[in-house]
């Protein structure tokens, strides 16, 4: 019998949500990355991993995936006032360790041998 965790109702607050750029699902606040424009002349689009950073931001979740979606449709220039090379994200993102399966019973139950009789 596998028994579900029960969805917590902590009412602790409620956790900000926000929007992802990229596949445009909402996520919760520190489920996603948010990305700053650059001051200066062309900005850049540059990861806030501190989610500190002066000026708009916007959020992306941290997965390739994501990225190329909101590459495609442009969606950086469009929340981050004009900025649009999203270089720096792109190596924030593949420079993070791969997500973490979550630690559940969740494999098969193999026999432990192969022999049979
Ligand atoms: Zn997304």
């Amino acid at each position: 019998m596998v028994e579900h965790p029960v969805a917590e109702r902590s009412s602790r607050g409620q956790q900000p949500v926000r929007t992802c750029i990229g596949c445009r699902k909402h996520g919760a606040r520190n489920e996603l990355i948010r990305l700053v424009a650059s001051g200066g002349g062309s900005p850049v689009v540059l990861v806030d991993e501190r989610r500190r950073m002066a000026g708009r931001g916007a959020w992306l979740h941290p997965s390739g995936n994501c990225l190329m979606l909101a590459i495609k449709r442009r969606a950086f220039a469009r929340a981050l006032a004009g900025a649009s090379d999203a270089a720096a994200v792109e190596r924030y993102i593949e420079g993070m360790p791969p997500a973490e399966a979550p630690a559940t019973a969740d494999q098969p139950s193999k026999p432990e041998s192969g022999s049979e009789n």
